[in-house]
C-alpha cells in the first residue's frame, strides 16, 4: 500500500511503541512446538455425535472458556436486548459453531494460541481451517501485524459550477483542525485522522479519514460525518445546492480499488516459514507444487479483473464474522487482499496474507449479541485495545485457509475433502 511520508512515520511510532523498532523480530518470530508446547488439539474431531460436542465443550470450559451462549445452554437472548440489533423480530437463526486450533499467532496484538470459533453450514471448511492452524502451529505460529488502521466516510456536495466547487474545496482544506474537534465533540473513541478532497466538475467529494477505536466504527464515522457536514455547511464561504453524507467512495461493503490499495478498517498481513517436512507430511504436497499453483491462481485472478488475488480469504472470514458478530456484509471489502506462496531458497514454503481491509471490532455493533461476546472472550478479545488482536488472529486463520485449499488442490484432495465432509454421507 503506497503511503504518505506522515503516515509512514506515524506507523514506525506506533510499531515501536514501548520497544525499539528491532525489538518486533523477536516478538513475530516463530516459537517452535519443542521450545513451548502447543497446547492439545481439539478432542474427537470430525466426529459428529451428541457426546462429542460435549467433550469439545467440556474442553473449553475447562481451559476457563464460558460456552453458555455458544453451546445452546443460555437460550436465546430477550428480545428487548436486541434493540439496536433487529427490527422486527421473529426469531433466531441457527448456524453451526465449529472450533479450530490452537493456532499459534505471533502477532504485535495477537500473541498466544488461540481456539477460534467458526459459524458456518459450508461442509469442510472448519476441517480445512484447523489443517491449517496446525500447520501454522506446527511451523512456529504464524507472525501478524497491523499496520494501518482507519475507517471512510465519503460525503459529496453538489455546486452550479466548477468555479464554486473550486472554491469551497480550496476552503475546506484550511478548516481540518477545526473539522477535528467536532468530531471529537461526537465520540470518546474516534478521531478525525485525516481529510482528502476530490474535484471532479462541479462536485466536491471528500473523504474523511477516521481512527475508530475498538470499534468496526461505520456508525460511528457516519455519525461524525454528519456532524462535520453539518458544521461546514454554516461555516461555508460558497452554499451547495445539494450534499450527502455519504457519496459512495467510502467503499462501504464493496470491494474498491481504492481500498486496496488504502486501508479501509485495519490492514494486517500474516506470514509464515512452513519447514518442508510438514509441507510434505501434514499438507500431502510440496513447496514447489504451492509455489508454482499460486503463480498459477494469481494469473487466473488477474484475467477475471480480480481486485487482490486470495484463495478463499472470505470463508474465514465469514464464519469468524458470524462467530463474533461482525457486520457479514464487510466480508465484500474485508477479503479484498493478496495471497502469496513461494518456496524459499532453503526448499521450504514461505507463506504470506495480507488484507489492507479488515473492517473489524470488538465493540459495538453485533458484538453485543451473547454468543458474539462469548466468541471474542474465547479469542481474549474481550476489552479494551483488543480489536488490533482481533484483525491479526483473522489474518492468521486466513493464512492457515490458504494453505489448506491450496495443499487440497495440489495434492488433489479437493473434490475428495468436499465428498468427505460437504455432503450428508
Ligand atoms: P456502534 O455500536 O454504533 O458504536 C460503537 C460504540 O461503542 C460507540 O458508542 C462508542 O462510543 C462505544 N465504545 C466504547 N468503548 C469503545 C472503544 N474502546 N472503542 C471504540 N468505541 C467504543 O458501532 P460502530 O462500530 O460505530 O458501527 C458498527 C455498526 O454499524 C455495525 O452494526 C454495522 O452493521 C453498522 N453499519 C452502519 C453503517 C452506517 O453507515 N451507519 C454502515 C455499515 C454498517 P463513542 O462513540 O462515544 O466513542
Amino acid at each position: 500500500m503506497p503511503i504518505t511520508h506522515e503516515q509512514a512515520q506515524k506507523i514506525v511510532r506506533r510499531l515501536a511503541r514501548g520497544r525499539s523498532i528491532e525489538g518486533l523480530a523477536e516478538l513475530l518470530a516463530p516459537v517452535s512446538p519443542e521450545e513451548r508446547p502447543l497446547p492439545p488439539p481439539v478432542p474427537r474431531p470430525r466426529e459428529w455425535s451428541g457426546e462429542a460436542l460435549a467433550e469439545r465443550v467440556a474442553f473449553l470450559e475447562d481451559r476457563g472458556h464460558t460456552l453458555e451462549q455458544l453451546s445452546g445452554r443460555g437460550g436465546p437472548p430477550d428480545p428487548a436486548e436486541l434493540r439496536g440489533s433487529i427490527e422486527n423480530q421473529i426469531g433466531m437463526v441457527g448456524i453451526p459453531v465449529g472450533v479450530v486450533g490452537p493456532v499459534r499467532i505471533n502477532g504485535l496484538h495477537a500473541s498466544g494460541d488461540y481456539y477460534v470459533p467458526l459459524a458456518t453450514s459450508e461442509g469442510a471448511l472448519v476441517a480445512s481451517y484447523d489443517r491449517g492452524a496446525r500447520v501454522l502451529s506446527l511451523s512456529g505460529g504464524a507472525a501478524a501485524l497491523t499496520t494501518t488502521e482507519h475507517v471512510q466516510r465519503a460525503p459529496a456536495f453538489v455546486f452550479p459550477t466548477m468555479a464554486d466547487a473550486a472554491l469551497f474545496a480550496h476552503w475546506v482544506v484550511t478548516e481540518y483542525d477545526r473539522l477535528a474537534e467536532v468530531a471529537a465533540a461526537r465520540t470518546r473513541h474516534g478521531r478525525l485522522l485525516d481529510l482528502s478532497v476530490h474535484l471532479q466538475g462541479n462536485h466536491v467529494y471528500l473523504i474523511l479519514d477516521f481512527h475508530t477505536g475498538d470499534a468496526a466504527g461505520q456508525n460511528m464515522v457516519t455519525f461524525c460525518a454528519a456532524a462535520i457536514c453539518e458544521d461546514i455547511l454554516e461555516r461555508t464561504p460558497r452554499a451547495p445546492t445539494s450534499w450527502y453524507v455519504e457519496s459512495n467512495m467510502s467503499g462501504d461493503k464493496k470491494a474498491t480499488a481504492l481500498g486496496f490499495s488504502h486501508t479501509r478498517g485495519r490492514n494486517v498481513t500474516a506470514e509464515a516459514v512452513i519447514p518442508r517436512d510438514l509441507v510434505t507430511r501434514v499438507l500431502r504436497t510440496t513447496p514447489e507444487r504451492m509455489s508454482e499453483y499460486w503463480r498459477v491462481s494469481f494469473i487466473g485472478g488477474v484475467q477475471t479483473g480480480s481486485i487482490g488475488v486470495s484463495g478463499h480469504a472470505a470463508n474465514g472470514l465469514a464464519a469468524l464474522f458470524l462467530a463474533c458478530g461482525q457486520d457479514v456484509a464487510c466480508v465484500s471489502e474485508a477479503a479484498v487482499g493478496v495471497t502469496r506462496l513461494e518456496r524459499t531458497d532453503a526448499g521450504d514454503l514461505y507463506a504470506m496474507v495480507n488484507l489492507p481491509n479488515l473492517i473489524v471490532g470488538t465493540v459495538g455493533g453485533g458484538t453485543r449479541l451473547p454468543t458474539a461476546r462469548e466468541s471474542l472472550r474465547l479469542l481474549d478479545c474481550d476489552g479494551r485495545d483488543t480489536a488490533a488482536r482481533f484483525a491479526e488472529i483473522c489474518a492468521a486463520v486466513v493464512l492457515g485457509g490458504e494453505l489448506s485449499i491450496v495443499a487440497a488442490l495440489c495434492a488433489g484432495d479437493f473434490a475428495r475433502a468436499h465428498q468427505l465432509f460437504g455432503r450428508p454421507s
